[in-house]
């Protein structure tokens, strides 16, 4: 079988991970084509995925932007469809990971007479999406052979938004257990390193509060900053990731919050890391803390796969992933005293949110394995295309 993967983004996100993974066991006879240069495809080739950049410049549409946005965007989508039209004529079928990825496949399908499948990775609702954005992405999207919903609560929000329910399969991303599992036993080493600056006092031991997103309004790093006024001082926070659409603004108000609190001494900011395992397993906890339904949530399962106990915002995809109090918390989301609470109750209870991280890794590694989850979209693409020709 033979793809033509396309995504719109150069930065490293969710989306793209998971696409990595999945264009991998097609990588011999496939493309990713990609609209922007970055760190994405940079993954892709240290991978050995095959690569393409479809335009120097990327499109400038954004989630909550309109129809004059996109129409003002239209000299760059052309030249691109026609490139991806005549490109798709060598593959079976356009696999759409990304809303602008759809615009293009879909209109590119069309001209090619390929099929065309899309990746929903977002949640269609008006939290995410302006109602232009939510008409277009509907309405190429019904015409998708078939839609890949990375959850149940990403397949109800695309049909209440009125997409199509007999074409869509939920199925979660998946991940290699072997990426997560050797490094608890290094614990100790990793979190010297990871408290190893002056303005941590490791006396009495720090608990350390891990956060691992993009910094950004709904992904809610504000609310696990609030959540630690009602932590003794010892509990930590870590805010691993980066503003990758340029929230620079927020940034701010993060930095202005801790200030405001008097929490310079208790935040730490890493950036964005490739090392997520390592520094997932030198964590006491793993907080999620979207403001909005989050349509997947990789950092949970992540979260679950290190034996790290993880608490997350009981919205959209994240509800799904976590049973509460058996596997991880969940709390409401946007509610950071009763974060706190549940911090404060792992602090205060080490061996119970032990053994609730141990039942977790194990669920996960059954659940989530990228080995099972591959095959079962290899077999759905199949159908696909054996329908089609
Ligand atoms: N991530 C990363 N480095 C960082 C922060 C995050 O590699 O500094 C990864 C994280 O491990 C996860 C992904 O980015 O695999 C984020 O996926 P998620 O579904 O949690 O959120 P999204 O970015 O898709 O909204």
């Amino acid at each position: 079988m033979k793809i033509l993967f396309l995504d719109q983004s150069g930065k490293l996100g969710g989306a793209e991970l998971c696409l990595a993974d999945i264009a991998q066991q097609f990588q011999s006879n496939s493309l990713v084509g990609v609209f922007a240069e970055g760190a994405f495809p940079d993954y892709l080739r240290k991978r050995h995925i095959p690569v393409k950049i479809l335009t120097d410049q990327p499109l400038q549409v954004q989630k909550a932007s309109g129809l004059l946005a996109g129409l003002k965007s239209l000299n760059r989508l052309i030249p691109l469809i026609t490139q991806v039209t005549h490109l798709s004529k060598q593959y079976d079928l356009i696999y759409a990971n990304t809303q602008k990825a759809l615009v293009v496949g879909a209109i590119a399908s069309i001209l090619s007479r390929r099929p065309l499948v899309y990746h929903l990775h977002d949640i269609v609702s008006p939290e995410h999406f302006s109602a232009t954005n939510r008409r277009i992405i509907i309405t190429l999207a019904n015409r998708a052979a078939l839609v890949i919903a990375n959850s149940q609560a990403s397949r109800d929000a695309f049909m209440k938004a009125g997409g199509r329910g007999d074409r869509v399969h939920v199925v979660y991303n998946g991940f290699r257990p072997e990426d997560y599992g050797p490094y608890v036993d290094k614990r100790e080493y990793f979190r010297k390193d990871l408290l190893s600056t002056p303005q941590i006092v490791d006396q009495p031991p720090s608990f350390v509060v891990g956060h691992f997103s993009r910094l950004s309004p709904w992904k809610g790093q504000h609310v696990l900053i609030d959540a630690l006024q009602y932590c003794p001082d010892n509990v930590i926070a870590l805010l691993v990731g980066d503003a990758l659409f340029g929230e620079q603004d927020y940034v701010q108000q993060l930095y202005q919050q801790i200030k405001t609190l008097n929490l310079e001494h208790r935040v730490r900011f890493f950036g964005f890391r490739s090392d997520i395992p390592q520094l997932m397993a030198a964590c006491d906890l793993v907080a999620h803390t979207s403001t909005a339904p989050e349509p997947f949530g990789r950092v949970i399962v992540e979260a679950m796969l290190c034996g790290t106990p993880v608490v997350a915002a009981a919205a959209g995809g994240a509800a799904e992933l976590i049973d509460h109090g058996q596997t991880g918390w969940l709390t409401p989301p946007g509610n950071a005293q009763k974060l706190a609470d549940i911090i404060n109750i792992c602090q205060s209870y080490p061996s119970q949110s032990k053994v609730c991280a141990q039942q977790a890794q194990i669920q996960a590694r059954q659940r989530f394995d990228l080995e099972g989850i591959n095959l079962n979209i290899k077999s759905l693409l199949s159908g696909v295309v054996k329908t089609h020709y």
